[in-house]
């Protein structure tokens, strides 16, 4: 079984060490390569110092070759283990910080949980031997930077006072105290609702319970209490507002995050859907860009590799018109992309590399292949991590459809490679047999009217000068044909077009024909009008003598058959028509394939390889043409070709 090491990304400063550890891992297995991330709720308290360090360590997992995930949840044991079993993840690779976070109330450490979710999957533990500190503290600071909000004192402040003037009433309608202590857990509630960090909730309950105290115990307007029972009522009030606004702001930031996944899912299957669509490269670049710029509303530039190169840059515009486009393309900035091209790692703006370029220039590429360089205008505001991870997917969306359509259009080269190799085989298998058969009695032939020619009367020599003749221009054709097929298949096919008169055409045919259609009738109807049609005449002839000549194959000796010419508005019509057993309708959609020799085998079988209607058809394409066949009445078969009539101005 393929190896599936996972690795699970953090803002910690060990984390590179252990992203490390695990790509050395997934190298030395020669497995698959994931980065997980778990998006906690305190991901959006996150400070910038460590939202930089995230996006590093992001970073640095996607250049050592791995896949970049994200998932949702506040139990990260729950998530990796989850991932790892949907994913078929064999090893996990985790760092002592993740593993051992220290919490007042003693909890199992991440590995046992680990251990007891995904019983399974090998866990290796990373000692960091950096324990810093000052990460710790960073994030708690992070944490206070949001708690001092105006706004959120206000609501909660607001809160506060409407419960207060609402229990004030109840108190003197003469309700009990436990009616009053539910509108202050009801408006610790709706502050843990409408404030956007969870320490509100417990400054509330705090709050309500002083404020209770305060208002509504006796002594009034005093913070002590006559009641033994008092503080055990405080106790339960505090606990039940403070447990309840918990419970409230966690479902709150559930709901976020499953809103922030569903956007996300739904983005990145559409996106999936509109790649799949995709048919060439272009489409490709053309539909990633399009969700890119509209996803970070910033300009794009890609470059796709061709021929181990990068090809031409592709700007995408965020705002329509009003960018300068040529700044994405200067040189310096493709010097950053040969950079990231040749290193296969990210560099420019907003990188340690090349800070200085307009653009962040990363890689579109499958485990090592690189197919694109793509380039993100920085802006003041740099990609966070769940933005990141957004970037990341899509490119890898994108390199995946790029792949697919690499593999598809090698397959249709090799499809086409085989079948000219059919085509070959084929051929020369069908020229050995065939032409060995007419050789050889060319050859009886001409040897005995060398070696006993005196003894024959004339009637027999004419007979076997006949037949040597026959045979030869049988050989003739064949060859002629078997020549333009394989030009034609190879895309050799050189068409001089000329204007000739119809019937001229028609007149060379038949004297080719002439001696093999002795014992056909053969009557041309010529349209009154001369038509003139641009055509490589020696190819027509060769249509034309095709055509008859299996007019004179097909049909029982004394057969008729009529060549009539047609005008048509600007379409000249030939048709050759005769009177012998027909084409079956089963039969007809196949006469024009190539091989295809019918169902009936002929008497003299030799004369029948299947490549003459075949030539036919592509030669009269070839003129923009149409060639069908159709049924003779009372019996026999019409074939009509139609040709584009073009104006000729004649000079006399
Ligand atoms: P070939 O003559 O070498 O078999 P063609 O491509 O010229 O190959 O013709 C394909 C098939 O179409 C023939 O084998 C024959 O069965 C059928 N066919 C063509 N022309 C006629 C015709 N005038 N009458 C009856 N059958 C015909």
């Amino acid at each position: 079984m393929n190896e599936h090491i996972l690795v699970c990304l953090s803002s910690a400063p060990s984390n590179a060490k252990i992203i490390r550890t695990a790509a050395r891992m997934a190298d030395a297995f020669q497995g698959n390569f994931t980065a997980l991330f778990i998006e906690t709720p305190n991901f959006s308290s996150m400070s910038q110092d460590n939202q930089k360090r995230l996006n590093a360590n992001m970073n640095l997992a996607k250049q050592l070759g791995a896949k970049i995930e994200t998932c949702y949840g506040d139990n990260i044991a729950y998530q990796i283990s989850e991932f790892a079993r949907l994913s078929g993840v064999t090893n996990i690779v985790i760092g002592r910080s993740l593993n051992d976070r220290h919490h007042f109330v003693k909890r199992p450490s991440l590995t046992d949980q680990l251990i007891a979710y995904a019983p399974n999957v090998d866990i290796h533990i990373i000692p960091d031997g950096t324990s810093n500190p000052s990460y710790l503290s960073e994030e708690a600071k992070g944490q206070g930077n949001t708690f001092f909000s105006l706004t959120d004192i206000v609501k909660c402040l607001v809160s506060l006072v409407v419960a207060t003037i609402v229990g004030n009433f109840f108190h003197k309608a003469g309700f009990s105290e436990a009616n009053i202590i539910m509108v202050y857990i009801l408006s610790v509630l709706i502050t843990a609702i409408i404030t956007t960090y969870r320490g509100y909730s417990l400054v509330s309950s705090v709050i309500s319970v002083i404020v209770f105290n305060f208002f509504f115990t006796e002594p009034k307007y005093t913070l002590f209490a006559y009641d033994k029972g008092y503080p055990v009522t405080f106790l339960v009030m505090f606990f039940a507002a403070f447990m309840t606004g918990a419970l409230a702001a966690k479902q709150k930031t559930h709901a976020k995050q499953l809103a922030q996944l569903a956007w996300r899912t739904r983005l990145l299957f559409y996106t999936n859907q509109q790649l799949q669509q995709a048919k060439s490269r272009e489409e490709i670049v053309t539909v990633t860009a399009e969700q890119l710029v509209k996803l970070f509303d910033r300009d794009l530039v890609i470059y796709l590799i061709e021929n181990e190169k990068l090809g031409e840059a592709n700007v995408f515009s965020a705002s329509e018109g009003k960018v300068q486009k040529a700044c994405y393309t200067e040189e310096t900035e493709k010097k950053v992309a040969e950079w990231v091209f040749l290193h296969n790692k990210q560099a420019g703006a907003t990188t340690e590399r090349y800070k200085n370029a307009i653009c962040r220039y990363l890689t579109i590429r499958v485990n090592n292949h690189i197919y694109g360089i793509v380039g993100i205008a920085a802006t003041n505001s740099p990609l966070d991590a769940f933005e990141n991870s957004l970037l990341f997917s899509i490119l890898g969306e994108c390199a995946l459809a790029l792949e697919n359509e690499k593999n598809s259009r090698e397959k249709e080269e090799a499809r086409i490679l085989a079948k000219n190799e059919q085509l070959r085989a084929n051929i020369l298998r069908g020229i050995s047999h065939d032409l060995r058969t007419p050789l050889t009695s060319i050859f009886g032939n001409a040897s005995n009217l060398l070696t006993n020619g005196d003894e024959f009367d004339q009637d027999t020599k004419k007979q076997l000068y006949m037949d040597i003749y026959e045979d030869s221009m049988w050989l003739i054709n064949l060859v002629e044909n078997l020549l333009s097929v394989t030009r034609l298949e190879e895309g050799n096919m050189q068409i001089h077009m000329s204007a000739e008169l119809i019937d001229e055409v028609i007149e060379e045919a038949l004297r080719y024909i002439k001696r093999r259609s002795l014992q056909h009738q053969i009557t041309v109807n010529n349209c009154d009008e001369l038509i003139l049609v641009k055509m490589d005449a020696r190819l027509i002839v060769q249509t034309l003598i095709n055509i008859l000549d299996n007019a004179i194959k097909y049909t029982p000796k004394g057969s008729s058959i009529t060549i009539t010419t047609k005008k048509f508005e600007k379409i000249a019509i030939i048709e050759i028509a005769d009177n012998g057993p027909g084409i079956s309708d089963d039969v007809k959609p196949h006469i024009f394939d190539m091989f295809y020799s019918g169902t009936k085998q002929i008497a003299d079988s030799r004369r029948s390889m299947g490549l003459g209607l075949y030539l036919c058809q592509s030669i009269v394409h070839a003129h923009d043409g149409e060639i069908y066949v159709l049924d003779q009445k009372p019996q026999g078969s019409i074939f009509r070709i139609s040709l584009p009539i073009e104006e000729v101005t004649i000079y006399e």
